[in-house]
């Protein structure tokens, strides 16, 4: 058997054309322009990528992109002031800081300090306790893009098994919350897991979000499994040059899943397309 490829590549795409669709109504019914602030501190290169990219996408849905790069010794509090500015602008709808920051700047203060209705990473407490109790809060892109890719492969969720392997706030936790509230019976594995692979063996959905470069085998998916991939590994390849590939064995996973995502091309796509979304969500409630 050869698994499905589920195309999060085409699939961002079709979601980005609709924000932009959505945004264009909104401005027509409201004169209201989403606007997204990202803010980048220091040098680091794949931080640098992922804020042009940002800025690119929101461009072209037809959003205002609010960018701004500080330099690697930005005091917290140098920080912190221009939350607090960006958090009284009307014009910013969402607040992005991206994350890992300097030493000298404490990240949870940060989070802490954007105001939970333009908090678009779904990161503040508030937004996490929303997400934990059932209500309407920002949801986190990642577990949001892989959720959205899972009710498309498989329509109704609900009693399926569920394993996510990792356990991070960023995407461990709230993938776990979004399986729930989807009515799946979730298990969360991580480094203390006893028989991993077991666990694994029992999902009808997968979803590894490890940071091992090829670490989940083809033997511990469930033959017909949805997989997602959420991984995102650099690995050397011939000729010197690097390679991207996800937390699990594809060629191994791909003659036994029913579906899985491909690393490049499957969930990474679809995490800047929810920070649009989350955006488009944040000025419509701004607006009432
Ligand atoms: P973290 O490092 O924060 O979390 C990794 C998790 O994996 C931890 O819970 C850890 O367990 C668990 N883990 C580590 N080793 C093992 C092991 N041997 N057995 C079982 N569990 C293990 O990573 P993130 O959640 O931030 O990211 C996970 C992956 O997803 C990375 O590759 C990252 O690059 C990628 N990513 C991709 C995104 C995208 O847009 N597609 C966005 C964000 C992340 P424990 O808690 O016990 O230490």
């Amino acid at each position: 058997m050869t698994a499905k490829l589920i195309d999060g590549k085409a699939f961002a795409a079709e979601l980005r054309a609709w924000i932009g669709t959505e945004v264009a109504e909104l401005k027509a019914e409201s004169g209201v322009t989403p606007g997204l602030a990202v803010v980048l501190v220091g040098e680091d290169p794949a931080s640098a990528v992922y804020v042009k990219n940002k800025g690119i996408q929101t461009r072209e849905a037809g959003m205002a992109s609010f960018e701004h790069k500080l330099a690697p010794e930005t005091s917290e509090a140098d920080l912190l002031a221009l939350v607090a500015r960006l958090n009284a602008d009307p014009a910013v709808h969402g607040i992005l800081v991206q994350l890992p920051l300097p030493q000298q700047i404490d990240e949870q203060k940060v989070l802490a300090a954007i105001d939970p209705r333009k908090d678009v990473d779904g990161f503040h407490v508030v937004n996490v306790g929303l997400l934990a109790t059932g209500g309407a809060g920002l949801v986190p892109c990642t577990p949001l893009g892989c959720i959205m890719l899972l009710k498309d492969q498989l329509g109704d969720l609900s009693g399926l098994k569920a394993v996510v392997v990792g356990r991070s706030n960023i995407v461990g936790k709230p993938m776990a919350q979004l399986l729930l509230k989807e009515s799946c019976t979730v298990t969360i594995a991580h480094s203390r897991t006893r028989d991993l692979a077991a666990e694994c063996r029992s999902a009808d959905i997968l979803v590894a979000a490890v940071g091992r470069p090829e670490f989940i085998r083809g033997d511990w998916i469930k033959p017909g499994a949805t997989v997602i991939d959420v991984g995102i590994n650099r690995v050397p390849a011939d000729g010197g040059k690097t390679r991207l590939v996800g937390d699990v064995a594809f060629a191994e996973a791909v003659e036994v899943a029913g579906a899985i995502t491909p690393v490049p091309g499957g969930v990474g796509p679809m995490t800047i397309a929810c920070l649009l979304a989350n955006t488009l969500t944040a000025a419509r409630r701004s607006v009432g």
